[in-house]
């Protein structure tokens, strides 16, 4: 199949593209999209046999379920069941924007948008693009990241160019997303509230929002018994690039060090290497693959180009990456969950 690719340029023009999209959709194809987030793929969440080709373009494992994407609140009485006070509370403060709730689901949900549960997980994007498209739609739209299933999430039109052209009807190409990671997953048919997957919407928004909130056990990590998470998407290795990735952690002089040994002793076996670096130290490390993925300053600039940097050193042939450790802080969390799964739990501690 050939794919679609139609880019937004804010003209009268964009309304036929909307219109395609929404066509696509609503006869059961794919469509990948802009979200502030990363891209997703889009199709209809009522339609089994849509949801059931998302599957098959990213080659997901069928047991992870789907984000349903909503253009109105009105539209979450067709997918929820017992929306309680507090994700009312939690939708007041953060949608539209990168927060998931998980609520029980209705009959209508098929099995296949939500990967066999009986609970369906929801989003209202704020990006004005994916906001139209449902619109346009006149349906929800079921949609996981617009990348193969493993490899790093698409922040920009031409990762989901790389990863699916062909198996797709269509791309919109809105531009490079704002957030870049994706969002937050709170499950709301527990007391008090669960954390299932760090984002954007960090913990202490989130419980200045409702008060006490619990975390997914499988987060912390630190469990003697392997535990499942309760977002089945979360015991996949994900965010993977080619190389083989280690995050060094401790101080931050000490790091840059370490990094540059690790990275000279790699290089003289001929090894093709990468350096994950910050604004603060890149004038510290040696050789020329070094990348600079935001200032320690601003956490939202290293979300922002983390999964872009790790596609960028795939492109280049990379085979080992070294990269500093991050504050796991408010965003930090989210950055730091993403990165250590990039590495496969690899991080060699000061
Ligand atoms: P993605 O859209 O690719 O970021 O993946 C969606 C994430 O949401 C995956 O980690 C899923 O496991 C998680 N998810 C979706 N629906 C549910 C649900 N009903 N319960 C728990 N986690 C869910
Ligand atoms: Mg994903």
């Amino acid at each position: 199949m050939d794919t679609i690719i139609k880019k937004i340029t804010n003209s009268p023009e964009d309304k036929e593209v909307y219109q395609q999209a929404a066509q696509i959709i609503h006869n059961g194809g794919l469509v990948a999209f802009p979200t502030e987030t990363v891209y997703g793929l889009g199709a209809d969440a009522m339609n089994k046999a849509a949801a059931a080709q998302i599957y098959q373009a990213k080659g997901r494992p069928s047991d992870n379920p789907l984000i349903i994407h909503i253009a109105e609140v009105e539209e979450l009485g067709r997918v929820a069941e017992e929306v309680n006070e507090k994700a009312k509370k939690l939708m007041k403060e953060f949608w539209p924007g990168p927060l998931t709730l998980i609520f029980r689901k209705k009959k209508e949900v098929p099995f296949e948008t939500t990967g066999g549960l009986d609970t369906v997980a929801v989003r209202m994007p704020s990006h004005p693009v994916a906001q139209k498209l449902i619109k346009e739609s006149r349906t929800v739209i079921a949609a996981p990241s617009a990348n193969t299933s493993g490899k790093p999430s698409p922040t920009q039109a031409s990762h989901v160019k790389e990863d699916l052209y062909g198996k797709i009807d269509m791309l919109i190409d809105g531009g490079n997303v704002g957030i870049g990671i994706e969002s937050t997953i709170m499950d709301m048919t527990v007391e008090p509230p669960m954390l299932l997957r760090p984002g954007y919407i960090t913990m202490p928004m989130l419980e200045q929002a409702i008060g006490k909130i619990q975390v997914d056990p499988f987060l912390a990590g630190d469990m003697k018994e392997p535990v499942k998470p309760k977002a089945p998407g979360m015991k996949y290795r994900h965010y993977a690039p080619k190389a083989e990735l280690f995050i060094v952690e401790g101080e931050l002089s000490q790091v840059v060090a370490k990094i540059n040994y690790l990275a000279e002793e790699k290089r003289k076996q001929g090894y093709k290497i990468g350096i994950i670096a910050t604004e603060e130290t890149k004038g510290f490390y040696c050789g020329d693959s070094v990348r600079v993925i935001g200032t320690r300053k601003d956490e939202a600039s290293i979300a922002k180009h983390l999964f872009s940097v790790l596609r960028e050193f795939d492109k280049m042939g990379t085979e080992y990456i070294f990269s500093e450790a991050f504050s796991e802080e408010n965003l930090g969390q989210a950055i730091m969950n993403r990165l250590i799964k990039a590495a496969g739990h690899q991080i060699i501690r000061l």
